[in-house]
């Protein structure tokens, strides 16, 4: 379906941008690539990508700055690919708009499904076919946004209001991390207490009752000091 997605690569390490290229170009993807910030700001317009991979160091501007530049003009999905992997970092490439971060050192089945992830949702939303999503369903858990039920083993899950609206809103956007502060905001509002008790609380109560081990959720994780992150429907 996204063959042939165009993808620029902005990396000033050769031995990683090539590595990254050659594992695209496998998997019949165009990729394109750049060493600085500036060239990637030209580029872009130029170019139009269907994703880029950031890197956050580069030997001009840094990665934070190139991004805010891209999403003040465009949707397009950027995925930070980064050695920085301090919680905060990648709190705030999300929260300035990035789709996703990955830390290096990676593996390439894990860059292909965040791609696939990030290219997957950017069309949808472009489609506005996210919007009318009726259903999500991934192995034994079903949630028809319709009636407003959340079914696991074909059993009603008895959710309150505000449970229901964190499942559905991390189905919405199934497969992406979402910041703490991002789930907080779309919940209880942007007056809310930015503290996460609230948000951790509820999430103890609904992978009590969606997950068969809470300590060992399948279905909603924890990307430890950042977010969670809902596994993709089927
Ligand atoms: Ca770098």
């Amino acid at each position: 379906m996204n063959n042939k997605a165009k993808v620029l690569i902005v990396e000033d390490e050769p031995t990683i941008s090539n590595f990254i290229t050659t594992s695209l170009n496998a998997n019949s993807y165009k990729v394109i690539q750049c060493v600085t910030g500036k060239e990637a700001l030209a580029m872009i317009p130029s170019h139009c990508p269907d994703i880029i991979l950031l890197d956050l160091g580069l030997p001009d501007i840094d990665g934070f700055d190139v991004l805010k530049q891209v999403r003040s003009w465009t949707s397009i999905p950027v995925i930070i690919v980064s050695a920085r992997d301090q919680e905060t970092e990648k709190v705030k490439a999300l929260d300035l708009g990035a789709d996703d971060y990955i830390t290096k050192p990676f593996g390439t089945s894990e860059l292909h499904a965040r791609i696939r992830t990030a290219l997957r949702h950017h069309n949808k939303s472009e489609s506005g076919a996210g919007q009318h999503l009726s259903k999500y369903k991934t192995k034994d858990l079903v949630i028809d946004f319709n009636k407003r039920i959340v079914t696991l083993h074909d059993e009603i899950v008895h959710l309150t209001l505000i449970e229901y609206k964190l499942v559905s809103l991390l189905a919405i956007n199934a497969g992406k991390v979402l910041t703490y502060d991002f789930i907080i905001n779309k919940i209880w509002g942007p007056f809310a207490d930015r503290d996460n008790q609230i948000l951790r609380v509820n999430m103890a109560n609904i992978r009590r009752k969606i997950e068969e081990n809470p300590a060992l959720p399948q279905y909603i994780f924890t990307e430890v000091g950042v977010g969670y992150r809902m596994i993709e429907d089927e």
